[in-house]
């Protein structure tokens, strides 16, 4: 992955002062005991860091905003350890931009039966404190995630930290950059989008480079570069051919955009086979080892893509089983009442972050864009639970649409197919899937990912103020389409 900044994720506790200096004490330290030991645990994939509690609408407003402005701060967790009248929080929440997680929690885990008092009523009373909180922030309509349960509970901590994965995801989104050195592929409606909106909504900055600017780049990369980089493929992958000539051109290309995306401060990039200029081959092997190592990319001109793929990365990071590129190829319909398949793949560019075993470099003739045989990674995808996720441009609103699927090894060799692959079973089944998916106006390419979860993708989503459509293994057609047509209106109304 891209390496990305090393977020914290600040520790806000609510509290009033109604109780007393001794309660109050006993609330920072209660609230400094979970901060260490959440820390402890290895669960969560960033720091949290304890902040003084806050009583008074002064402190919470000026807390909210010191949060705003701190670069390394990706988001707030929130408990209400005791009563914390809501108005307070009000200008504060208003004023605050970044994810919030209302962590609906207590100190101890069980009641002390023997010994339990008014005093500590008053003390540990986060049942109905977190709802005075919840209240406003459902009221003020702000966006935000509830984990309810025992701090010390391992499933509530894997809560925090996906949660703290999407916070990321949000956060990062702001700063994505890819460049366009290619236009959407002529007469394609799907792979189009509003890029004014994607900024509004996502602070995706999607800009168009030449491509004459790239082949420069091309033009200036050394041999001594070139021998560099095939040496790198040679630890990572298989060369299954004699044509080095072809990889070589591959590894130069990727020298050159990879220096291009760094000098433009670029998470990724799009191009197209209709626009090669002063190419000799589409990147192929190239585009796949730089999405090997994080970067976003959209084929045919797919920004949104390009833009997805790469927040995706970054909320898998550090554990991502694989996130690429996909696209709805082929399909295996099963006779009989056997499951039918999706053949997933692409032309070329199938990140080998989704590859089971070593991928072979290979290099066969494109068929189309009329250029020379491009070197590819080939390969197969690993099995195992995974999500599809495709964003479409509804024309006033971005729509993010889910497929929960199980990925499978191939249920057949294809020794002739020369292309990296994943084949899946769509979740309920293809035929109700697929049908769900054209339905929503879903897109033949998407993002597969092996590690972001739909929930994820779906508080992501609300952050950014976007459609969110998922199709899961419960799906009932009837209710799919009623839900189409009424949050067609909603959003609309909007
Ligand atoms: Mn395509």
């Amino acid at each position: 992955m891209l390496k990305k900044k090393e977020y914290k994720f600040w520790f806000c506790t609510g509290s009033q002062d109604l109780y007393g200096d001794e309660c109050l004490a006993h609330v920072a330290e209660h609230a400094k005991i979970i901060v260490e030991k959440l820390n402890e645990s290895g669960v969560l994939p960033y720091e949290v860091v304890w902040k003084p509690t806050l009583i008074t609408n002064e402190l919470i407003r000026k807390t909210f905003n010191e949060a705003n402005i701190d670069d390394e701060c990706a988001g707030v967790i929130t408990w209400m350890h005791t009563f914390s009248p809501a108005k307070s929080w009000i200008l504060g929440l208003q004023e605050f931009r970044k994810p919030l997680l209302h962590l609906h929690t207590q100190f101890n885990m069980e009641i002390p039966y023997d010994t339990i008092d008014m005093d500590f009523m008053n003390e540990n009373q986060s049942a109905h404190g977190g709802r005075e909180f919840g209240h406003i922030f459902t009221r003020l309509g702000i966006e935000r995630k509830v984990v309810v349960g025992h701090w010390s509970d391992e499933k509530v901590q894997e809560k925090i930290a996906s949660w703290m994965r999407t916070a990321v995801g949000v956060i990062e989104s702001s700063h994505v950059r890819v460049m366009r050195v290619a236009d959407n592929m002529r007469n394609v409606a799907v792979t189009e989008g509003d890029k004014v909106e994607a900024e509004i909504k996502f602070g995706w900055s999607v800009n168009t480079h030449a491509v004459g600017d790239l082949v420069q780049y091309i033009n200036a990369v050394t041999e001594e570069q070139i021998d560099a980089q095939v040496a790198e493929y040679q630890t990572k992958y298989e060369m299954n051919t004699d044509n080095i000539a072809s990889v070589r051109y591959q590894a130069k290309v990727e020298v050159a955009i990879k220096k291009f995306l760094e000098d433009n401060k670029a998470d990724g990039f799009v191009n197209t086979f209709e626009d090669l200029y002063g190419m000799d081959q589409l990147p192929g092997l190239a585009t796949q080892d730089l999405t090997g190592q994080g970067y976003g990319f959209g084929p045919e001109g797919d920004w949104k893509i390009a833009c997805l793929t790469a927040v995706m990365k970054t909320m898998a990071q550090g554990i991502d089983k694989g996130t690429a590129l996909m696209e709805d190829y082929t399909y295996h319909f099963g006779k009989d009442g056997e499951d039918s398949y999706n053949l997933g793949a692409h032309m070329l560019e199938v990140c080998p972050s989704v590859a089971e075993g070593t991928p072979k470099i290979e290099v066969h003739e494109l068929g189309i864009g009329g250029k020379d045989a491009p070197a590819r990674l080939v390969f197969e995808g690993k099995a195992g639970s995974a999500i599809v996720a495709t964003l479409v441009d509804m024309g006033g609103r971005m729509r993010l649409i889910v497929n929960d699927v199980e990925c499978v090894k191939p249920i057949m060799p294809m020794p002739n197919l020369p292309v990296a692959r994943v084949m899946w079973k769509p979740m309920p089944s293809l035929e109700e899937a697929g049908e769900a998916w054209i339905l929503a106006g879903g897109a033949h390419h998407s993002v597969i990912s092996y590690t972001v979860t739909a929930e994820q993708l779906r508080d992501w989503a609300n952050m950014m103020g976007i459609e969110f459509v998922h199709i899961t293994k419960d799906l009932d057609m009837d209710k799919f389409k009623d839900q189409l047509m009424l949050s067609d209106i909603m959003w609309k109304l909007k």
